[in-house]
C-alpha cells in the first residue's frame, strides 16, 4: 500500500465511522495522539495543564501546555476536522467506550514470535461455547497481534486480562490479553506502525461493530482471563522489587509502613484529590475527566488514566506511591528513609552468614574500632551511611585470604611458597589442596576452619 492509497483508505474509513457513532482521533507515526492537532488542555480552575520535558542535549527542563484527546471521549469530531487531520499527515485511532456506542476492543499481544497464538486458542474456546467471536471485526496490528471489537452496554475501563510467563521481564510475566474501554483508544487499519508495518483489517469493518448482550461479553472476557498463565488479579508492585528481594528485613519496613499509612493520605500529598466514594482524581486532570483512581478495600490504589504516572497495571501501596514520586523508584533509598521515620533499625543482608550492606549488596560490612560495622561503599566521595552494631556477629577474617588471590594470580612463584610465607598451617593445607579451585571456595573453606 502506498501512502496515497493509505490516505484515501483512512478517509473512507473515517467518513464511515463518524456518522455511524464512533469517535476517532488523529495519531502520529509514533502511534501516539497527534498532539499538535488536538485541543489544548485546561484544569478545572481554568489554568493550563502543563507538561515537562527535558532537552536531551543540554539537560534543560522546559514546560509547555499539553494538548490532549480527552475532548473526543465526549464529542465526535466533524468531517472538517477529519479532513484537516488527514491533510496534516495524521493516521487514525478509534476512541473506545461510551462515545463510540460502548465500543470495547480486545487486544491480543504477539509473543514468542507468534508461535503461541492466544487469539486462536481464545477464539476456539469461545466458539465452542457458542460465542461467534470470529465474526467480529478484527484487525492485525502492526506488531503482529490481533484486535477484536465488540459493542456492549458496559465496556469498562482498560483492563488487563491475561499474562504469559516471561523470564526476560522484571516481574517474570508479560501482558498477553487486555481490553481498551473507557479512556482507551485503538490505532486502526490502515495506519502504519512505527516498525513500518500497516495495520490490516482481517475481518469485517469497525464501523459495523455489532452490539452484544453484556452477559455474552462478560463471558468472552472471562474466557480470556482463564487463559492467563499467571494469577489473574493485579499484584502489588514494589517498584524495583527484584533488586532487593533477598533482603527480608526491608519487607518488614515496607509492610509496617503500609499497615499504618492510609494510601489516600499519601496520594493527597502528591496532588491527588478526593472524589466520590472509592475514587480519586489524578493531579492535573483535564476538565472532562472522570475520577480515574480507584481505591481498593485493602488500602491500595489502581490508576486508570493514561496521564497518570502510576498507571502501570498494578495496584499501588502507600510505599510504592512514595517510592515512585519521592525516591524516583529507588526502593533502597525509600526503605532507608522510611525506616528512619518509623524508628526502625535496618538489618544487613546475610548471605552464607556474611553480612552485606542492605543498600549495596555487593559490599561486605567492615568493622571499625569506633562505630561497629559500616559499609565501605563510597559514592561521590561520601561513605554509605549504613551502620550496624553487629552484636553477636563475627565477620570472617579475611586478613590472610584477601592477599592470596592477587599474589597467586600475578606471581610466578609456586603457590606453596606464598602460602607458607603468609599464613597459618591450616590455611596452608586448605589452599594447597584447593589450589585449582576458585578463590571463593578457598575463602569459604577458610572461614569454616575458623581462620
Ligand atoms: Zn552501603
Amino acid at each position: 500500500m502506498d501512502l496515497r492509497e493509505q490516505k484515501q483508505e483512512l478517509r473512507r474509513i473515517g467518513c464511515a465511522l463518524l456518522p455511524n457513532g464512533y469517535s476517532i482521533i488523529p495519531i502520529g507515526s509514533d502511534k501516539r495522539p497527534f498532539a499538535r492537532l488536538l485541543p489544548l488542555l485546561w484544569n478545572e480552575d481554568g489554568s493550563p495543564v502543563m507538561g515537562r520535558s527535558v532537552n536531551e542535549k543540554t539537560g534543560e527542563v522546559y514546560e509547555y501546555q499539553r494538548h490532549g484527546w480527552n475532548e473526543f471521549q465526549t464529542r465526535r469530531a466533524t468531517l472538517d476536522e477529519l479532513y484537516r487531520w488527514l491533510k496534516a499527515g495524521a493516521q487514525l485511532a478509534l476512541v473506545c467506550g461510551e462515545i463510540s456506542g460502548g465500543l470495547l476492543v480486545i487486544d491480543f499481544d504477539r509473543f514468542n514470535n507468534g508461535s503461541e497464538d492466544l487469539f486462536e486458542q481464545w477464539a476456539d474456546a469461545c466458539e465452542a461455547r457458542g460465542f461467534p467471536v470470529r465474526s467480529l471485526p478484527r484487525q492485525q496490528t502492526g506488531s503482529g497481534g490481533w484486535q477484536v471489537a465488540v459493542r456492549c452496554d458496559q465496556p469498562g475501563e482498560n483492563t488487563k486480562l491475561a499474562w504469559v510467563l516471561d523470564t526476560n521481564e522484571t516481574l517474570g510475566r508479560k501482558i498477553a490479553i487486555e481490553t481498551r474501554g473507557a479512556g482507551g483508544y485503538a490505532v486502526i487499519a490502515p495506519s502504519r506502525h512505527p516498525n513500518g508495518n500497516f495495520y490490516r483489517m482481517d475481518n469485517g469493518e469497525f464501523y459495523e461493530t455489532p452490539r452484544w448482550p453484556q452477559v455474552d461479553v462478560n463471558a468472552i472476557l472471562n474466557i480470556a482471563r482463564s487463559m492467563s498463565q499467571v494469577e489473574d488479579k493485579p499484584v502489588i508492585q514494589h517498584a524495583t522489587r527484584s533488586v532487593w528481594s533477598g533482603c527480608a528485613n526491608q519487607d518488614s519496613v515496607i509492610d509496617r509502613y503500609n499497615a499504618q499509612t492510609d494510601v489516600r493520605e499519601v496520594l493527597r500529598r502528591f496532588g491527588y484529590a478526593d472524589a466520590f466514594s472509592n475514587r480519586m482524581h489524578r493531579p492535573g486532570r483535564g476538565t472532562h475527566s472522570v475520577p480515574s483512581v480507584h481505591i481498593g478495600d485493602d488500602n491500595r490504589s489502581f490508576h486508570h488514566s493514561n496521564n497518570d504516572e502510576l498507571r502501570d497495571g498494578f495496584w499501588h501501596t502507600p510505599f510504592s506511591v512514595r517510592c515512585k514520586f519521592e525516591f524516583g523508584d529507588d526502593a533502597r533509598a525509600a526503605v532507608r528513609a522510611i525506616a528512619a521515620e518509623l524508628g526502625m533499625v535496618v538489618q544487613p543482608e546475610f548471605r552464607n552468614d556474611v553480612a552485606f550492606c542492605p543498600y549495596h549488596p555487593t559490599h561486605e560490612l567492615q568493622v571499625s574500632q569506633k562505630s561497629g560495622f559500616y559499609c565501605p561503599n563510597r559514592t561521590n566521595g561520601e561513605f554509605c551511611k549504613f551502620r550496624w552494631e553487629g552484636v553477636g556477629y563475627e565477620a570472617p577474617d579475611r586478613s590472610v585470604a584477601s592477599r592470596l588471590p592477587r599474589r597467586m594470580a600475578f606471581s610466578s612463584r609456586p603457590v606453596d611458597k606464598i602460602v607458607r610465607s603468609s599464613a597459618a598451617r591450616s590455611v596452608d593445607e586448605i589452599v594447597r589442596s584447593a589450589a585449582a579451585r576458585p578463590f571463593n571456595e578457598i575463602v569459604r573453606a577458610k572461614s569454616r576452619a575458623g581462620v
